[in-house]
């Protein structure tokens, strides 16, 4: 008993003195706000950014998962954006962890640009907690892919880092057939286009005819990208498709 706390107070002076060698000697600071990192062997982001990331607020559409006014909640019996009763949508349904806003959107930026991987595991974990309905009853989990060359570029795929974190099977179930052009700064009907018949389904997909599954990204935009993935699954067989994002741009409400 006395050695196993004499190891357990030794793991903890390790831990502090390494903090404090850490902060002294690299100074590193938060990936999100650039503050100063306390505990820099807790990961690249400070507690009070974390602590920032707040859900979306509901009431949420039920489809797009986009907040809305509360009085529309009241006056019709589905819950559904403008947007989602405008248009016919292939995805069934779609969280996020919250809006691609302040610290959200530098966490998401500082894993995919930066290459800070360790950012997975607790984006795909808050990603699980606020996620929890969507997953419920769900197959498994499928990330969005990156073309080959751009997998390559980058060295990693960043959905199907956070697709690990999720805690349901990961089923590379689709591949991108077609590089395309970055979707960052075009506008909504081009993004659409530009995805269009981009992505196909593996063989691992026949294994999924008649489930319901959640397609795994780290930002949703316009839902261009996962509208033509869950179009491929669907031309296979998935009975369901439903989308899990670290974050989403929300549209005002309507
Ligand atoms: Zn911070
Ligand atoms: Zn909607």
């Amino acid at each position: 008993m006395q050695i196993a706390n004499l190891i357990g107070n030794l793991q903890s002076a390790i831990c502090i003195s390494s903090d404090a060698l850490l902060s002294v000697v690299l100074a590193p600071s938060c990936a999100a706000c650039d503050e100063p990192l306390l505990q820099p062997t807790r990961g690249p982001i400070c507690d009070p950014c974390w602590r920032s990331v707040l859900p979306l607020t509901p009431p949420l559409c039920d489809r797009c998962g986009d907040p809305l006014p509360t009085w529309r909640v009241v006056s019709i019996p589905l819950a559904c954006c403008a947007r989602c009763r405008r248009t016919r949508r292939v995805l069934d349904r779609a969280r996020a962890i919250g809006a691609y806003d302040g610290a959200l959107r530098a966490i998401v930026q500082a894993l995919k640009y930066e290459g800070r991987r360790s950012l997975a595991r607790p984006l795909g974990r808050l990603m699980r907690e606020r996620g929890a309905d969507l997953l419920a009853g769900a197959a498994c989990v499928v990330p969005v892919p990156l073309h080959p060359s751009r997998r390559r570029q980058r060295g990693f795929n960043q959905a199907a880092d956070l697709a690990h974190h999720v805690g349901l099977p990961v089923v590379a179930a689709l591949r991108r057939v077609r590089a395309t052009a970055t979707q960052t700064g075009l506008p909504a009907g081009r993004r659409h286009r530009n995805v269009r018949g981009a992505f196909a389904p593996t063989g691992a997909a026949a294994a999924l005819t008649g489930s319901a599954i959640v397609l795994i990204d780290d930002v949703s935009t316009t839902g261009a990208t996962l509208e033509a993935c869950a179009s491929a699954l669907k031309a296979a067989g998935v009975q369901e498709v439903r989308a899990l994002t670290a974050a989403r741009v929300v549209t005002s409400p309507r």
